[in-house]
């Protein structure tokens, strides 16, 4: 109703003087958050265009800052700008680079703040609030859907640096999913621009992971999806810093489709020289197989079989048997 709206609004505003907070920090001369970027081979033009801020190391400035304005604590503390420990407040991002997350409306829905080098927590993210539910929203979309609507695809990465990063050399159909899961209401999100989408996710073992589980998501919502490995460097940032837009666009080009994929990660699990490996491969194939149309379908039968020792008749067979079994 009108009352949540008003406080809705309320909410936005203190996110936006919060970030031009930041940002002021950040684009006044000198400053260890500029220092740190830099180093990180980002321009200036890039940080301005991602609202790039810095979070001084002093204990509680911004909430002072807030105090002289008259906020309410309250409010601060549902935006997680700020926390309490006894009796009293102190600011939450200190001696951070704020990345701030922006919706496709324009709104400042929430903060990620990098930590200046090693340390722990690498990356702190405003909680959850009434104006800020992760599920629903992707960094950068707010600069980059119409990329990605020209593009007719888009690259998905996990971090805030990989869509700056990409974004500076020249890539910009790309977006994040705020360090989580990927949703279906995300994978909505992204339909209203393209239905091509390429998971480019982090070189190691839960990046790989969660490029699994997000094709799933993307396959269900009816995108086509394909997988994108970054052979060098542990992510897309690390990588097209390394070699440059042009190798990176060769990795998009060679990226892998969904069925691809999935046979790729059985191969890898899976001993095909025993018995019971080739069963479940076949099993498993199959499975995946049924998901696609028939003459993509035909195509994988004769490249698995080409492939492997399976037969294409055996591959068929355990496609429409277990079909009719459903039946
Ligand atoms: P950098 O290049 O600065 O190390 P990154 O994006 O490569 O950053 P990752 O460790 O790969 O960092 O994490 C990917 C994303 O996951 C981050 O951009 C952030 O959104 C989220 N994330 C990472 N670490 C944390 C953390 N400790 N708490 C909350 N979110 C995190
Ligand atoms: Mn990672
Ligand atoms: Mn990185
Ligand atoms: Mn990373």
């Amino acid at each position: 109703g009108f009352h949540a709206e008003k406080e809705r609004a309320a909410l936005y505003e203190i996110n936006r003087e919060a970030a031009a907070y930041f940002y002021r920090a950040f684009a006044k001369g000198s400053n260890p958050g500029l220092e740190y970027m830099a180093k990180r081979g980002l321009d200036a033009a890039t940080l301005r265009k991602f609202g790039i801020g810095y979070a001084d190391a002093e204990w509680d400035s911004l909430y002072q800052y807030f105090l002289s304005k008259g906020a309410d604590p309250k409010t601060l503390l549902e935006l997680g700008l700020i926390s309490n420990s006894k009796d009293r407040y102190y600011d939450k991002y200190r001696n951070r680079v704020i990345f701030p997350i922006i919706n496709t409306r324009g709104k400042i829905i929430g903060f990620g703040g990098r930590i200046l080098g090693d340390g722990t927590p690498k990356y702190l993210n405003s909680p959850e609030s009434t104006i800020f539910l992760k599920k629903n929203n992707l960094y950068g979309l707010n600069l980059t859907r119409q990329d990605i609507n020209k593009e007719n695809y888009v690259i998905l990465v996990e971090g805030y640096m990989d869509v700056i990063s990409l974004y500076q050399h020249g890539i910009r159909n790309v977006s994040a999913s705020l360090g989580t899961a990927l949703t279906e209401n995300q994978a909505a999100m992204l339909k209203r621009y393209t239905d091509n989408v390429i998971l480019s996710y982090d070189a190691d073992a839960a990046g790989q992971a969660a490029a699994l589980r997000g094709l799933d998501i993307l396959h269900k919502s009816g995108c086509k999806v394909k997988v994108l490995h970054v052979t060098d460097g542990k992510d897309p940032d690390d990588f097209i810093k390394k070699n440059g837009k042009d190798e990176f666009l060769k990795l998009v080009h060679d990226a892998m489709s969904f069925a691809d994929y999935k046979i790729h990660i059985l191969k890898q699990r899976l001993d095909m020289n025993t018995t019971e490996g080739s069963v479940e491969f076949l099993q498993e194939t199959a499975k995946i197989l049924r998901e696609l149309s028939p003459v993509e379908a035909d195509i994988y039968i004769k490249k698995i079989a080409r492939e492997t020792k399976i037969s294409e008749g055996a591959i068929r067979l355990e496609i429409n048997g277990n079909n009719n079994s459903d039946h």
